[in-house]
Parts: C-alpha cells; sequence; structure tokens
C-alpha cells in the first residue's frame, strides 16, 4: 500500500535535499533528485522550505555585517567614564556620599537597638570575666556585621550608592566601627 500523502516514501532522497541546495550531487544524482522532486509534494515542499531558510539566514547574516560600530564609540565612551569620575569631585556629589554614609550608619545603630540591651548586659559580664571578651567580640562582630546585611539589603532596592567612592566610604567607616569597638574591648579588659 503507497500512498501520495504519506510523510516520506523509501524512494525519496530526504538526505540528498541539502546536499542538492550545496551543489554537492553529482550531474546525475542532480538529475535524478530534480525529476524526483517534480513528482513528490513532499520533497519540493522540503527544498523550498530550506531554500527559504537559508535565503533568510544569508540575509541576516549580510545585515549583521552591516552594523558596525561608531568611530568614535570608545571615544565616547572613555569622555563619558571620565566625565563620570570627575563629577565625583563636586562638593555636592561629596555632600551626598556622606549624607548616604551617615544615614547608613544611623542605620546600624538602629538596627543594633533591638540587640543594644542585650549586648550591654554581656558587656557587664565582659567587664568582670576577661574570659568572655573573645565571645563578645564575636557576638558584637556578629551583630554589626548583620545589621550591616540587614541594612544594605533593605537600602539596595531603594537607594542606589551614589558611587564607587561612597561605598568605600562607607566600608572604610564599617571598618573603624569594628576596630574602634575592639580597642574599646581591649582596654576595658586592661583596667
Ligand atoms: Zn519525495
Amino acid at each position: 500500500m503507497t500512498s501520495q500523502i504519506s510523510p516520506i516514501q523509501d524512494s525519496c532522497p530526504s538526505g540528498e535535499i541539502s546536499a542538492y541546495i550545496d551543489g554537492e550531487l553529482s550531474p546525475v544524482e542532480e538529475i535524478e533528485v530534480e525529476s524526483h522532486f517534480g513528482v513528490c509534494i513532499i520533497c519540493s515542499t522540503e527544498l523550498n522550505r530550506q531554500k527559504s531558510f537559508l535565503s533568510a539566514l544569508s540575509s541576516s547574516l549580510e545585515r549583521e555585517k552591516e552594523f558596525e560600530l561608531p568611530k568614535n564609540f570608545t571615544k565616547t565612551i572613555v569622555a563619558n567614564a571620565e566625565s563620570r569620575v570627575s563629577g565625583l569631585r563636586r562638593p555636592r556629589e561629596r555632600f551626598n556620599a556622606v549624607f548616604i554614609c551617615t544615614a547608613l550608619f544611623l542605620f546600624i545603630l538602629f538596627a543594633l537597638g533591638s540587640d543594644a540591651e542585650t549586648l550591654f548586659g554581656i558587656f557587664v559580664v565582659v567587664l568582670e570575666k576577661a574570659a568572655a571578651v573573645g565571645a563578645f567580640a564575636f557576638r558584637l562582630v556578629y551583630s554589626v556585621s548583620l545589621g550591616a546585611v540587614v541594612v544594605a539589603r533593605s537600602l539596595s532596592s531603594q537607594i542606589l550608592f551614589s558611587s564607587y567612592l561612597s561605598f568605600l566610604f562607607f566600608a572604610g567607616l564599617f571598618g573603624f566601627l569594628l576596630f574602634a569597638c575592639s580597642r574599646l574591648i581591649l582596654r576595658s579588659d586592661r583596667s
């Protein structure tokens, strides 16, 4: 039982269609395939499909070639970056950076607020027992770090760091805070 409608018949040179388009067949094979296209609607449809796909592909590749970077592309990028960096030196930008950093510092203190009483209680114990210093320091650093993370997370969606500089400033401030706390602990330990 043979039918014209069945998808691919055994006699169909389905694997040779792309070879035919690429011109890889021998003249005899080409004639055979062409005569088959005349009688088989499935293979002639497949031939047209592959041809139109290839022409679409080549035309899109042509368009790709036409797209070139503007001649002054790099120059523009560099000039833009330079103007951004020099913009940081403006007093207003500095003020913004300091303002944001101060706000962040206050937010850290606020975030620690609920823990402050506990921390103070531990602090008293530390004064009596030097052995607890390590644990306290760890707890303090942990709490401050946790506070910083909470603050950073809650702020990241609302306040964008206006610049890399302000981030460095904040990081330095945070480091100084940790340093100052550690000095405080060591001094009270000695006395
Ligand atoms: Zn066929």
